[in-house]
């Protein structure tokens, strides 16, 4: 069994074929986590488990769906097409959705992107904020639930870890969670991995040299994902569109890394999300 902990089968770029790509995971033995990026893609991920036995759901906001007049963001095309971005975060609403299912394992995909940013440092700050402020309050939606987290940060490793940390330090946040697509330095996984955190590996391995990280990081704090339809591994051709079966090049990958079998790296793997996501 193979767990692809990052996917989203939920988007838009499988409107076409999503019961096609839903069966060949399920004939690869592949399981996979469907997270949710916003109320409705969260919505999505939760139908899409309760229809399909080897699909579980996060849910949560993620930073780039917030609010605001600071700048104007377009949806990505893959997500969602071209409807507006922007929603108020909604405390009960999402809290509602995770008790809705049993299938839902992960608060997530949530964090800090600080890489589309407002023009002038006032505005800037404010929009740094206002993420950190609905980030802290999905964390504290996590506690409230006992489920981990999935972590998105870009760009903005100080205020992540120290949020986190903030987090863990005042008693909550037991079941910690994953640190997905980690691209940062070794110095910086290290600090993850002491709060108690996973590295989620994809195909940004591919195009950042995180191979240091890689190579020092213990095998049980690793999980791999395909953050599909994104990130598709060279192998079967970078432009096309990924899907979760895909994540066997991640687990190679890694391996080829490391100097292990892909077994090693599969069981390790497989074993680290299942006690991370309960499944
Ligand atoms: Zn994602």
């Amino acid at each position: 069994m193979i767990i692809d902990t990052h996917s989203h089968l939920n988007f838009k770029a499988y409107d076409a074929d999503r019961q096609e790509v839903i069966k060949r995971t399920q004939q690869a033995g592949v399981i996979c986590i469907d997270v949710g990026t916003k109320y409705e893609t969260s919505k999505n991920a939760v139908e899409l488990a309760e229809r399909n036995e080897n699909i579980y759901s996060a849910i949560g906001m993620h930073p780039i769906h917030i609010k605001t007049d600071l700048l104007k963001l377009k949806m990505d095309e893959g997500e969602g097409g071209f409807e507006p971005l922007g929603e108020e975060f909604d405390y009960d609403r999402y809290k509602q959705l995770a008790l809705s299912s049993k299938k839902v394992v992960a608060i997530g995909e949530i964090g800090l992107d600080y890489y589309y940013k407002p023009k002038g440092t006032a505005k800037k700050e404010l929009f740094k904020q206002k993420q950190k402020e609905i980030f802290t309050l999905q964390l504290k939606m996590a506690e409230d639930l006992n489920l981990p987290v999935i972590v998105h940060t870009r760009m903005a490793f100080d205020d992540t870890y120290n949020i986190l940390k903030s987090q863990i330090t005042n008693h909550k946040l037991q079941k910690k969670g994953v640190i997905h697509c980690f691209v940062g330095t070794w110095q910086e996984a290290q600090k993850y991995l002491e709060l108690g955190f996973y590295l989620g590996i994809n195909g940004v391995l591919y195009k950042q040299n995180i191979f240091e990280t890689i190579i020092n990081c213990p095998m049980n704090k690793i999980v791999v994902e395909t953050d599909c339809p994104y990130l598709t591994p060279p192998e079967e051709g970078k432009d096309n569109r990924n899907e979760p079966i895909f994540v066997k090049h991640i687990i190679q990958k890694i391996a080829d890394i490391k100097g292990l079998s892909f077994d090693e790296v599969l069981e390790a793997t497989t074993q680290n999300a299942k006690k991370l996501f309960g499944i």
